[in-house]
């Protein structure tokens, strides 16, 4: 393809979709077969702050609408999404790599959020107390905020965008979105969407670029709120440059995610729910579980771990029947193929090597294949770093107690898996593991809207999570308001010199 014919990526500004001025691009680039499909414009700093401005200006109408004329665009666009739901999936395959039924999933999880929107009315529902002095009652009102920003990553180029801008929008906030600059064209369908379910100028803006853009929106005066979802580097830098500013600010982060195997669980059941939790999306989960702690005799259960690791077929996110699609980029190929190398170097037994894959029809894809090390110590760079690709480290103790102390003495926070057939041992678990998401015979338990994502620890920067209630009141200030109503006929009351109310 010429440069000419290669399409660009949009910016989308007061509800038009323009092409940027700059002089700066990037590629977007099909992991499975190195074609360039688009190019991602850094934008100028003068079309980053048209953004803002035009956020900034549509919240002045904006945040009065009506709740029903809010909801109601969601209901629209969760019909859209619904209705494009192939689309959308074919477009995040081809540019990030994942299979198509893991793509539809990705797009399926942001879904059930528009969904969740859509019941702004109640969701953003203050609290009354009547009498609380005399002929005096309080009640609170849950105002949005203003212009808020999102800067996501590229492993849910769907999901993400889609925990951030619609609940902050249903709140009645305008937003500027600043997708992944590795696979940006899925958002930009769901912008496009997003448009056509009555999203109205202005409200939902998005611009794309790098480490520029995002410190531009976390230095902006108008804007007040910033949810980040990436690395546990630039998350950091995120929350103290926003913050620094006075912004309220969520960051999710980095993950090493643990799973503990008690003897007494389900065999088979719980090493095809390993399988798929370390090496579907090939790794690039932040709620994979690269870490397995098998506990007592369930030590044993090693070998068949090994076989059925080899079993899953490795392909192209397009193609029928794959199960690990192509790592996102040439980079992130070269960063998990050299944490490998350090692996076998740092001395951990390397049973399955999933280097050179040979993938047919696809010579160029970058693909890594199940890899499984075992006698993995805490020390090791595979176990301190997030290797975030398809490899899992095996690591083994005696009894559970040791295994969940292992997980505790880990400083991230987001997920962990328990597979047993106690209830006991769950209970146990339950109480005593520091993490903030847990699955009990779930391998990757991330929770439906009516809740929150509620990773902790090093996984986490800000109190309040993504989506469901924590994300209301994040979006969200608070007006508490007292009010007393004189009747015409009582007359001169007595002065009132303290602050007590009775
Ligand atoms: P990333 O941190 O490299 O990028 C995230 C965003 O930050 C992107 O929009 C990118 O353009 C921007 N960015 C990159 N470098 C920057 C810099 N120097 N300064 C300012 N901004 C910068 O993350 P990624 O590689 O796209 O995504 C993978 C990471 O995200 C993993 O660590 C994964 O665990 C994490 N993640 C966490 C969650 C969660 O909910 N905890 C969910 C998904 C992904």
């Amino acid at each position: 393809m010429s440069t000419q014919s290669i399409p660009s990526v949009k910016l989308l500004i007061n509800g038009e979709f323009v092409e940027s001025k700059t002089s700066q691009w990037r590629d977007i680039v099909n992991p499975a077969t190195q074609e360039v499909l688009a190019r991602v414009p850094f934008a100028t700093a003068e079309e980053m702050n048209a953004a803002v401005a035009s956020a900034a200006e549509a919240f002045k109408t904006w945040r009065k609408t009506p709740i029903g004329v809010r909801a109601r665009i969601f209901l629209k666009y969760q019909q859209l999404i619904r209705d494009n739901i192939k689309e959308l999936a074919a477009i995040l395959t081809a540019e990030q790599g994942k299979t198509l039924p893991d793509a539809e999933g990705d797009v399926f999880r942001g879904l059930e959020v528009v969904e969740h929107a859509a019941n702004i009315g109640s969701l953003q529902m203050g609290e009354l107390a009547n009498n609380v002095a005399g002929g005096v009652d309080t009640y609170t009102l849950n105002q949005p905020l203003g212009v808020c920003a999102g800067i996501t990553p590229f492993n849910f180029p769907a999901m993400i965008p889609l925990w951030m801008f619609p609940m902050a929008i249903a709140c009645g906030n305008t937003f500027v979105l600043k997708p992944s600059e590795q696979d940006p064209m899925v958002t930009m369908r769901l912008a496009e969407l997003a448009l056509e379910a009555g999203i109205p100028k202005g409200v939902l803006n998005v611009i794309h670029g790098g480490a520029e853009a995002v410190d531009l929106l976390c230095d902006h005066p108008q804007i007040k709120a910033v949810s980040f979802v990436g690395s546990t580097r630039v998350g950091t830098h995120v929350y103290n440059r926003a913050t620094a500013s006075g912004k309220r600010a969520q960051c999710m982060m980095g993950a090493k995610n643990h799973a503990i195997v008690l003897p007494d669980a389900n065999k088979q059941q719980t090493l095809n729910n390993l399988l798929g939790a370390a090496y579907g999306a090939a790794g690039q989960r932040c709620m994979a579980l690269s870490v397995v702690i098998l506990v007592g005799e369930a030590q044993s259960w090693l070998p068949e771990l090994v076989e059925k690791s080899k079993t899953l077929k490795v392909g192209a996110g397009a193609e029928p029947g794959t199960d690990v699609g192509p790592l996102v980029s040439r980079a992130a190929f070269d960063r998990v193929s050299s944490l490998i190398e350090r692996g076998v170097a740092e001395g951990a037994e390397l049973l399955l090597d999933g280097r050179n894959v040979q993938v047919p029809g696809y010579a160029d894809g970058n693909f890594v294949a199940p890899t499984l090390f075992a006698g993995v110590t805490a020390e090791m760079s595979i176990y301190r770093e997030e290797i975030f690709g398809p490899v899992l480290c095996v690591m083994h103790a005696d009894t559970f107690d040791e295994a969940i102390a292992i997980i505790n003495a880990n400083p991230n926070g987001n997920g962990t898996a328990l597979f047993t057939r106690s209830g006991a041992a769950a209970r146990h678990f339950q109480e005593e593991i520091d993490i903030g998401q847990v699955g009990i015979n779930v391998p990757i338990p991330v929770p439906v809207p009516l809740f929150s994502f509620t990773g902790s620890r090093a996984s986490k920067l800000g109190d309040l999570g993504p989506y469901g209630k924590q994300v209301v009141q994040f979006y969200t200030q608070t007006k508490t308001v007292t009010q007393r109503w004189f009747d015409e006929d009582e007359v001169g009351g007595p002065v009132n010199t303290t602050i007590t109310l009775k």
